[in-house]
């Protein structure tokens, strides 16, 4: 088994695809500020958060200015654990999750709701493959790892009982939630950690920087170039089996670019390899080994979409990339056919487009 995520108690996010994306931020341009007799430095932050290794880079010409900012950052990314964690018991999250089949619909705060919003809208683009109400099956899938044990069918079907999306009711006007069916669990594990990279780029820029890398396992959010680059230079590493497609390279200003699939969050029973991901519609864990990127403008669309992309497949998960504006996405999977294994690419038109240093 690997399941490298789950050796933190706290984590709520599964394992990183960090070691395969290598975020290769030119050093070239230090020295050309935009006024004169100030330089560019680079500075580097990294902190564990959200149980996962979280890294800021960031140019600035003061190194007060950086150390600051990337501080207020940090702050920000807490904040959000402590609202939309799903390990945290006392997390806003955690405390509608217990509401769920009261009957009550509770108000909540506008992180919570702007997720909440997201997520919703992506569950229905995605046809309920993407679904934060997951968290019941997601369970059984956890404990599935540490036992190495299939979780019984009938405890699948209990689970399944708890989980659809349609049972999430949104109420505009109050801004609160009523989660209609009891035992209901949310798990925004494929989304809020988008969201956070999203607003600790926004902190930054609030903190008048805006050449910035946040990067959280392998997804980012990246602002303005750094100086004297086209763009942030990220290397797409390739799915880990012999003969996969190459590495791809692309360079990224002002977006976000997420990764997911099942390599290093899985376990293997029986021969078969079920991914952290489950397909709300099954209740099973994903058993395809595919590596699947998204860049969007924001984080929180990049991270949603890539899950559901997972979810989806190459087909039908690519056409909702391209039905998905400002948005590209890469999908590689690797297949047994005829004994033989095979690599099926998929990508969206524009993909290709990230690649060109502009
Ligand atoms: P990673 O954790 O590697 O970044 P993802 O962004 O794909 O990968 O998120 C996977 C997490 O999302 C799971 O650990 C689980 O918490 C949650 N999840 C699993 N299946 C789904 C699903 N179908 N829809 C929404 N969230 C899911
Ligand atoms: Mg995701």
């Amino acid at each position: 088994m690997v399941a490298r995520g789950l050796r933190l108690p706290r984590r709520w996010l599964a394992a990183p695809f960090f070691l395969w994306i290598l975020v290769a931020a030119a050093f070239v341009g230090a020295g050309c500020a935009s006024r004169p007799g100030l330089t560019w430095q680079r500075y580097e932050f990294e902190r564990p958060q959200m149980g996962l290794p979280f890294r800021i880079v960031l140019y600035a010409t003061d190194g007060h200015a950086a150390t600051n900012a990337a501080e207020a950052a940090w702050k920000r990314i807490a904040e959000l654990n402590s609202i939309l964690s799903d390990y945290e018991e006392q997390s806003e999250l955690s405390r509608l999750s217990r509401t769920a089949g009261s009957g009550r619909a509770i108000p909540i705060g506008p992180d919570l709701w702007r997720v909440l919003v997201r997520s919703q809208e992506m569950s229905r683009a995605s046809g309920g493959a993407f679904d934060v109400t997951v968290g019941p099956l997601v369970q059984l899938w956890r404990r599935a790892r540490r036992q190495r044990a299939l979780p019984e069918p009938d405890r699948i079907t209990a689970a399944r009982a708890a989980v659809g999306w349609r049972w999430v009711e949104l109420r505009y006007p109050t801004r609160s939630v009523r989660l209609v069916a009891p035992g209901m669990r949310l798990d925004l594990g494929a989304i809020a950690k988008g969201y956070a990279l999203d607003e600790a780029l926004a902190v930054l820029r609030h903190q008048g920087i805006s050449r910035a890398l946040v990067s959280g396992g392998g997804d980012m959010v990246v602002g303005e170039a750094p100086p004297g680059e086209p763009g942030w230079k990220v290397v797409v590493a390739p799915l880990d089996s012999p003969g996969a497609p190459p590495a791809r390279t692309v360079w990224l200003r002002w977006a976000s670019l997420c990764t997911s699939g099942d390599v290093f969050q899985h376990v293997e029973i029986g021969g078969v390899r079920y991914s952290h991901i489950v397909d709300p519609r099954t209740g099973i864990g994903l058993t395809d080994h595919s590596l699947v990127t998204v860049i969007a403008r924001r984080g929180i669309a990049a991270d949603a979409l890539s899950t559901a992309v997972s979810v989806l497949g190459p087909v039908a998960g690519i056409r909702l990339v391209e039905r998905t504006p400002s948005a590209d996405g890469l999908v590689v999977r690797s297949v047994v056919s005829a004994g033989k294994l095979q690599f099926q690419t998929a990508e969206t038109g524009g993909f290709r487009r990230w690649e060109r240093r502009r």
